[in-house]
This record gives structure tokens, sequence and C-alpha cells, in this order.
């Protein structure tokens, strides 16, 4: 059988399986010692003062827009290239996304764009850290400081990225992270919110617990029996067996992020000179490389062939505005963001994941350049 490469996967070791094993061996399945160590772990890691850890990247984005206090009659900008998560996460606390445009060359959002959607409902932005690189970050700070918005980073892709030599974490208001097993850290669900805003650290952290203001380890040390449920919330907890695995893991992420570069350079200069164009990476940053996107002629043909060699390419994403529920919902469609549409027709996904030996590099570089021959 042909061997499959696909586009991202988990790096578990022996450490790794290790750690859950002590913890399912310990008093604390969930809302343990281990989960205040994850968020302390990860918090201290972006250089920031607190961590919520909750159950999915998604559960962050939704824990962040309740912290803002975003309800009906608000309006989030958030880019057309994302996620649905994004833009899904305005929706469940009952407000309007509005979608910018990206940068063609980047796919980020686009500050010109935010500028101009700017409304007097708009109450906050969202960039995403698309595939590993940090937003302009200041750019956007410049317009939310304008019109007094919050910003927060959908960094799900950028875990270890830095901007203007500053850690993706500490670049929003509040930034959000995802631990599925594609992402750098893989807890199987897994998600946080990292922010330096003690007041948006409390509302997340009351929201990921039914909307209840302590946790059962805490009453227990205080000797208190009684709590208070002071908003509604969800049952967004990770477990003590998730963030034992996201804990072990976060010692590799430096190594991980280095093989991921390098995985890119190597692409980078087999590309040179090809009609397989990577995004540009800027030098105020640097990339975190969850994925590695290229734009090639005839994306449709060349993603059939590679998937066809035992290549999982994928493509990253549709834009948020095409899918049917948006159209119905908001009346969105083609012609609303130009330059994400136009990136969509060209963008693939190559694999790229820290376990990817140079063979499989040397494959996949081959079979992209005859993917792309006439
Ligand atoms: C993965 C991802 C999410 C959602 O994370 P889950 O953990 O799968 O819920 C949100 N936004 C972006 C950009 C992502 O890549």
């Amino acid at each position: 059988m042909k061997k499959w490469i696909p586009y991202g996967r988990q790096t578990i070791n022996d450490a790794d399986i290790a750690a859950v094993i002590d913890v399912l061996h310990s008093n604390f399945l969930t809302t343990g010692p281990k989960v205040a160590e994850f968020e302390e772990r990860v918090a201290e890691y972006c250089g920031v003062a607190h961590g919520v850890a909750v159950s999915s990247g998604t559960a962050a984005l939704h824990c962040a827009m309740h912290a803002l206090g975003i309800g009906p009659g608000d309006e989030v900008i958030v880019p057309s290239i994302t996620f649905a998560a994004t833009s899904n996460s305005v929706l469940y606390q009952g407000g309007t996304p509005v979608f910018a445009d990206v940068d063609p060359e980047t796919l980020l959002i686009s500050p010109d764009s935010v500028a101009a959607k700017v409304t007097p409902a708009t109450r906050a932005i969202v960039g995403v850290d698309y595939a590993g690189q940090p937003c302009e970050w200041a750019e956007l700070r410049t317009i939310a400081n304008k019109h007094k918005l919050s910003i927060v980073a959908d960094a799900c892709h950028a875990i270890g990225a830095t901007y203007m030599g500053q850690r993706v974490g500490a670049l929003a208001d509040m930034s959000v992270f995802s631990f599925h097993p594609v992402k750098h850290i893989a807890t199987g669900e897994g998600g946080m919110v990292v922010t330096d805003n003690p007041t948006f650290d409390e509302k997340a952290r009351a929201f990921r617990g039914h909307g209840i203001t302590s946790d059962f380890s805490g009453r227990e040390a205080s000797g208190e029996w009684s709590y208070e449920m002071v908003e509604l919330g969800f049952n967004y907890r990770l477990t003590d067996i998730q963030s034992a695995l996201g804990i072990s893991q976060m010692a590799r992420l430096d190594n991980n992020l280095a093989r991921r570069r390098a995985i890119a350079v190597a692409y980078a200069a087999a590309f040179e000179g090809t009609p397989i164009h990577p995004l540009t990476v800027r030098d105020d940053c640097e990339h975190a490389y969850h994925l590695y996107v290229v734009r090639v002629p005839d994306r449709d043909r060349c993603f059939a062939m590679l998937r066809d060699a035992g290549i999982g390419v994928n493509v990253h994403y549709i834009p948020v505005h095409y899918h049917p529920y948006y159209r119905k919902r908001l009346g969105t469609g083609k012609g609303m963001c130009p330059a994400a549409e136009d990136a969509y027709t060209e963008i693939l996904s190559l694999p790229m994941y820290p376990d990817m030996t140079d063979t499989d590099i040397e494959t996949i570089v081959s079979r992209t350049l005859q993917a792309v021959e006439r």
C-alpha cells in the first residue's frame, strides 16, 4: 500500500503517555492540579498573567466573546479566510460577525479592510494568525484604539510565533489556542484563553464552569460549601488527563517549532522559481507554521493528483462567507471579500508536522512539482 502523508498530525512520545497514566492513577481526573499547571505553563510561555484551559479552541473563542460582553446588536470584525469557529463564536453570543478581506500576500486580515468595516455597532476585532504567521497587530491596535474596540487573537495556528520580538498570546487583549491533534500541542480536544486582563480571566473562568465563581478545589481548600452561579455558563472544562498531555508536550514545543521552520525552509528553497508560490512571510515576525500554504495554478487538478499520490493536501479555508449557513443567516456571498475569494481558488496546504522525514519532504516536493507541470 502507498504511504499516506497527512497534512498534519500529532507527535506523542513515551513521556506523554507516562504523564497521562500518572493522572489515571491519581485522585483527580478533571479540574485537579494538572489543569492549573497547564494554564500556568502556557501563560508563562506567552508572557502573560492568566490562562484559562477549556475543552476546545472553539470553547475558548466562545469564552472570549462572553468575556467581552458581546451580545445582540454588537458587530465583531473577523477575517473571511478562517475556520468557521472564529465567526460562529460571535453568533453563539447573539452578535453579528462582519467579514473583512485578507491581504492577498499573507491571507491575514487586512487592516485597511478592517478600518472600512468599522461601524458604530463594532465592538471588537478578531485577528486570525493564519497558518502560524501573526497578524499586523500594531495596525489593528491603532484601529482598535481609535474606535475603542477590543482585539482578540484567534491564535489557534500560532503558539510560539513572535511579532516584533513578542510572543503570540501577549499581542491582543485575549488570545485563543486550540489543542486539536493537528495543532502544535495536542490534548485530543482542548483549548485555552490567555490574557493579562484579570477581568477577562475571571469572566472566561466562570463561563467554562456553568457561570459559577469558584472551582471545587478552591472551595474545599477554604472550607466553604456554598457557591454562586452568577452568570449563565457552560461545561467547557478541560480534564487533568488532557492537561497532563499538554504539559508534557509543552516541553517539546520549541524543538517542534524549529523542525516546522526547517521544513518550511526546505519547501521554500525547492519551490523558488517554480509556479508554486508560498505565501509571503513578513520579516517582523517568526512564523509558527501550523500550515504550509502555497498558491498553485489549476489548484483542483493539483489537489486531485497529490491526493492520488498519497499526499494529504488540504484547502484552508473555504471563505466563511461562502457557507450556506452564513449566506442564509447574514445574506453573505461572492463579491464581499475579493482577495479572499481569489486566493481560495489557488490555495493548497502541503503536509507540515514535526515528525515528517526528509524523505517525506522530497516526495512531497517532487510530486507537487509534477502536479503543476503541463
Ligand atoms: C482549530 C481552529 C479553531 C477551533 O479549534 P477546536 O479546538 O477545533 O475547537 C478555531 N480557529 C482556528 C483558526 C482554528 O484553526
